[in-house]
């Protein structure tokens, strides 16, 4: 009998209607009890894996289920929990462990960061002065959960010593090797005691591998994985990694462990293959079903693949499953009642993926034949998707006319801005924001209404409408120099643009996790984009009628809106990236014929969207800024375009940033100041600059000596010409009278540096 096996890396937590956040909302708002809230979550975990043992999946995961996040999960396994939160020892209890994640009135919450590349954010584990220690082993109790209650063998997932050390902080980097040797007898225990219970597989992620790695982390990763060799050599070890291919292939397939698992959708683990050979003693467990994009698999091409991969194991050593754990994806797709019946066709969320590794495994045990009926439905299915939405001829010919003139404008920055200078007339440190204003409950449940046809599309016109009167005439009275219209507006930056170019749906039910109970549901891009009719015109024209003070116009770039969308995979994203460029140039020409004379272009997801491979960096980064020029370039030398990005750390993107041609940039810095305006002291940078001066993301009033401050800070580096007053991000989170008193102090200061530069250039 043929040795495949299918497998799977990790299901959503969320439930089909998000049951899961409402549970820990409920709890977190006092609604629901903690054993309320154990027994809700327990359902739905169980719920969770009986739907995969029915779908016929071998090795069936437990333990990735998290009341909040698993590295989280990770830290409380061990005791990890910082000082500020009174932890005495112990099982690391139920309101500490969101303590840590969410803060709590006298402590505040760990630091959030983004999980590799994705959207996906976990909660960075302060290992300062921890004593780490294994007070709970929770992928055993979750083992035995799924045995006694319905019978299933499952595999634990455990995140890998190395992958959580390199994703924590507070210890130097001389203390790696130490930690580490405190960290493996904790393992050795966790894996001993999962032994002694049965279990037969085990899955330890480390995806950090999939990065690029320096040599005392590879020799870390030897001695641990030969340490559980030799201590618990019962258990079957996959060495698992994602996202990428994996980083020094040639090392680490040799790790004592039973199996590989490889990416193959997102990495190009075939040629490591093909290049280095596979162990002939290891089981090969291969990523084939994107766990990470929503679209079906052609069963034809990944059965070509898989029998390609199948040559380089010995005797069937192979486990077929998704590339990534499914947390990445919507649940099911049978809950979508109103879309498009061809889309959903070509539709696969957590569960439809599954069945393609069940079917796909079938094929490669049985051969093509035993399924030749899926692949003819599914043939079909694509068939009709590609017939009805993937040949826009239009938008094709215009790439393939696309020509050198279309990403560059034409007048230089030294000259354009001048021109720019005289049209807007603005004061030396001019005042902005970034664009969204207060989303205050009246907003929301107003929309609410709107989509559910509670009220008329004339009345909701009218209430954004209002909004905007109100805010021109606050902004105006504040003393801000460039004003927004606020985005009353929208729901979401990437999905409000979504529902309205060709090529976007949205689904109802496609929510994944974003942070803790926080979810976000993409847009699919399903076919070729276009530009149909102008989406933004009417509110920047009706804002900008309000005011002789420019009103700028707002739009969402195409870095930003790919990244945070489903994309369909039948073409190169680049390709796809390059249709939106088109589709928001558009937008941005019919803003400009409505006499907007600036237009700001937001990239917040730029810099995520940088590949884990750092050989395949420039090319992001080249095609980034072309797509953004290609957007923005047919402007006039006197209209001014501004783009946005929310993240510090940007000296890896720096070159890029000033490729984009922008004529002002915003960023976010507050947090962390003095990094970047040392940014500024080893890069030249000529055109216009904003460094946010106050933290959005915090209710507390700065003082206007502490932005006067941040302000004289950065222009020590940064001329005052160049120089742009405006806060980190946008204020749809915060409330009204928070944002008009932040405002006051923010434009209050800008003048009191501009009075003091005034007087010292005399
Ligand atoms: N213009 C957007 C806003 O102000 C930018 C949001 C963002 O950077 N994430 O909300
Ligand atoms: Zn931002």
């Amino acid at each position: 009998m043929s040795k495949i096996k299918s497998s799977n890396l990790g299901y959503p937590r969320i439930g089909e209607n998000r049951e899961w956040k409402r549970a820990l909302e409920a709890y977190w708002n006092g609604n629901i009890s903690e054993n309320e809230l154990i027994e809700k979550t327990d359902e739905i975990r169980l719920n969770n894996l009986k739907k995969q043992k029915d779908e016929g999946i071998d090795l069936i995961p437990v333990g990735d289920f998290s009341l909040y996040d698993h590295v989280l999960d990770t830290s409380a396994t061990f005791g990890i929990v910082p000082n500020r939160y009174n932890y005495s020892g112990g099982k690391v209890d139920t309101d500490t462990y969101f303590a840590i994640a969410r803060g709590v009135d006298d402590a505040v919450a760990s630091e959030m960061t983004k999980w590799f590349n994705t959207n996906y954010h976990y909660i960075v584990p302060e290992l300062n002065d921890a004593t780490p220690d294994l007070v709970e082993n929770r992928a055993l109790h979750y083992y035995k959960e799924a045995k006694e209650k319905l019978g299933i063998d499952g595999k634990p997932i455990i995140l890998g010593p190395i992958t959580y050390l390199k994703l924590s902080k507070g210890y130097q980097e001389a203390e790696f090797s130490q930690l580490v040797n405190t960290f493996l007898p904790l393992y050795v225990q966790i894996l001993q005691e999962l032994a002694d219970a049965g279990a037969t597989w085990v899955q330890i992620d480390e995806p950090i591998f999939s990065s690029r790695v320096d040599e005392e982390v590879i020799e870390a990763a030897e001695k641990v994985y030969q340490a559980f060799a030799n201590e618990v050599p019962r258990i079957n070890i996959i060495f698992q990694t994602y996202f990428e291919k994996l980083f020094a292939y040639e090392r680490i397939s040799k790790l004592p462990v039973k199996a590989i698992g490889l990416d193959f959708v997102h990495g190009d683990s075939l040629e490591l293959l093909k290049t280095y050979g596979f162990p002939k003693d290891k089981v090969l467990a291969a990523g084939i079903v994107d766990g990470r994009n929503v679209w079906r698999a052609s069963l034809e091409d990944k059965l070509t693949i898989l029998e390609t991969i199948k040559q380089f194991v010995h005797e069937d050593q192979l486990i077929i499953q998704p590339s990534s754990s499914l947390l990445h994806v919507p649940v099911t797709k049978t809950l979508e009642g109103k879309i498009d019946s061809v889309i959903l066709g070509g539709l696969s969320f957590a569960d439809e993926k599954l069945q393609e590794v069940v079917t796909l495994t079938k094929g490669l045990k049985e051969g093509r034949a035993s399924i030749q009926g899926e692949i003819n439905e599914l043939k079909n299915a694509l068939n009709n998707l590609q017939a009805t939405y993937r040949s826009n001829d239009v938008v094709r010919k215009e790439i393939t006319n696309l020509t050198e003139k279309d990403s560059k404008r034409n007048t230089p920055f030294a000259e354009r801005i001048k021109l720019q200078e005289e049209r807007l007339q603005l004061p030396l440190l001019p005042t902005t924001t970034i664009g969204s204003l207060p989303q205050t409950p009246e907003v929301r449940s107003t929309r609410t209404k709107w989509r559910k046809g509670e009220i008329t599309d004339l009345d909701y016109e009218q209430f954004v409408n209002d909004n905007i009167n109100r805010w021109i005439a606050i902004q105006e009275e504040i003393g801000i120099d460039v004003l927004v219209h606020g985005e009353f507006e929208r729901n979401d930056m990437v999905e409000y643009f979504g529902e309205k170019f060709n090529g976007f749906s949205v689904t109802e039910y496609g929510w994944v996790q974003s942070y803790g109970s926080r979810c976000v549901k993409p847009p699919l891009i399903f076919g070729d984009v276009s530009w149909e009719k102008p989406i933004t015109v009417k509110e920047s024209v009706y804002a900008q009628s309000l005011t002789h003070r420019p009103v700028k116009g707002m739009l969402t770039g195409p870095v930003t809106i790919l990244n945070w969308s489903f994309v369909h995979d039948t073409k190169p994203r680049y390709e796809i990236m390059k249709q939106i460029a088109l589709a928001l140039r558009k937008e941005i020409e019919a803003l400009e014929e409505n006499n907007i004379k600036i237009i700001q272009v937001d990239e917040p997801a730029l810099r995520e969207g940088l590949p884990l491979d750092a050989d395949k960096w420039d090319e992001y980064l080249e095609e980034a800024a072309y797509v953004f020029r290609l957007a923005t370039a047919t402007v006039a030398a006197d209209t001014q375009i501004h783009t946005h990005m929310c993240y510090s750390n940007f000296e890896d993107i720096f070159d890029c940033i000033d490729a984009l041609d922008a004529d002002v940039i915003s960023i976010e810095t507050s947090r962390s100041h003095g990094e970047l305006v040392s940014t500024f002291e080893e890069n030249t940078y000529t055109k216009e600059i904003g460094l946010g001066v106050y933290d959005i993301h915090s209710p507390r009033i700065p003082s206007v000596e502490e932005l006067k401050q941040n302000i004289n800070r950065a222009l020590k580096t940064i001329s005052p010409k160049q120089f742009w007053v405006n806060p980190d991000c946008g204020l749809k989170t915060r409330k009204e009278d928070e944002t008009i008193a932040a405002l006051k102090v923010m434009v209050e200061a800008a003048k009191a540096v501009r009075k003091d530069q005034l007087a010292t250039q005399k």
